[in-house]
């Protein structure tokens, strides 16, 4: 997703912000199908955001940028090897994240690595393909890429993607390249926000792309459909934590692009914090519906709870996996 906090979504009638507090006035929740249903699908919406939002480059260290603005934040490693892209954004931002790379330098984009298998990492895989980049990902991602997949929180289903979009190389637990004078290690995290998540790190330049293992000042989604749960979110977060210093440029999947320990630090504290809550909750025996009128998240609410994954939401998804 690559609204930034507050931005068009939520000025729209159909306000994303609703979706996780969709309680009736009988206190009765909505499922997730019908509270989507009386609006037009998450995905969509975000497909039409990137259709129209600028892109912004940020030059982070060395030869790596981060693009911001079509989707999950996209690294760019830029050389004589030809451009390396971590995530692809969406279709719609065609022209403006070539418009931006081109902004770089003017080297062809060879390489495309995904941090994982979702629309907003993936889309663009099949344009990037066509301008010569080959796709390299977690075996999980080609298999999710491979054929249709469901993700129940956001009640969609995707068809499976054109071949060209397909990862034709892949690796299941790490790999090293070395593309531009770069060394580029790539390490697939147990099952967290999927079961194909992998963490990208630019090693000479000392810059860890986490994925959606890390959204920087905003609730996480969390896809149980295809493998993810909070305690594999905390999981790789310690792992995250463990692995930079203080000097270290962190790019979450999404939220603000370039961040650092000191804000991964703070986001590993929310996530266990709420967990514990919740936890603690449902071990009373409480409902869901309970759990969520509890409140259970209160006290981070005004930082992290003001993106599409709203307090209600976020709440269930923790709920869910504990
Ligand atoms: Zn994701």
């Amino acid at each position: 997703m690559s609204l930034k906090k507050n931005q068009s979504l939520c000025r729209r009638h159909f306000c994303l912000c609703c979706i996780g507090s969709a309680l009736t006035a009988s206190g009765v929740w909505l499922s997730p199908a019908r509270a989507y249903a009386e609006a037009r699908n998450i995905v969509d919406l975000i497909r039409d955001d990137a259709a129209k939002a600028p892109i912004k480059v940020h030059k982070l260290r060395g030869d790596v940028s981060a693009l911001e603005g079509s989707g999950g934040n996209i690294a760019v490693l830029t050389g004589a090897d030809g451009k390396v892209f971590i995530d692809a954004g969406i279709t719609a931002s065609r022209s403006r994240i070539l418009e931006a790379a081109n902004s770089l330098s003017r080297d062809p984009i060879k390489h495309l690595i995904n941090t994982h298998w979702h629309f907003d990492h993936t889309d663009g895989n099949e344009w990037l393909n066509a301008e010569g980049a080959a796709i390299l990902a977690h075996e999980n991602t080609h298999k999710h890429l491979l054929t249709a997949q469901r993700v129940e929180d956001w009640d969609f289903n995707f068809p499976s993607p054109p071949l060209a979009a397909v990862p034709t190389e892949v690796f299941s637990s790490q790999m090293t390249l070395q593309l531009n004078g770069s060394t580029l290690a790539l390490k697939h995290y147990d099952p967290a926000h999927t079961d194909s998540d992998i963490s990208v790190t630019f090693t000479d330049a000392d810059i860890l792309h986490a994925g959606d293992t890390y959204w920087n000042g905003i609730y996480p989604f969390i896809d149980y459909s295809t493998g993810g749960n909070i305690d594999g979110m905390i999981k790789a977060t310690e792992a995250n934590v463990a692995a930079v210093t203080d000097k270290t440029i962190i790019i979450p999947g999404h939220g603000q692009p370039v961040s650092n320990k000191a804000e991964l630090t703070e986001y590993r504290n929310m996530l266990v914090a709420i967990r514990d809550n919740v936890a603690k909750l449902k071990q009373q025996g409480r409902s869901l519906e309970d759990t969520i009128a509890a409140k259970p998240t209160a006290t981070f609410d005004a930082k992290w709870g003001q993106f599409v994954i709203t307090p209600d939401f976020f709440t269930r998804l923790v709920y869910h996996g504990v």
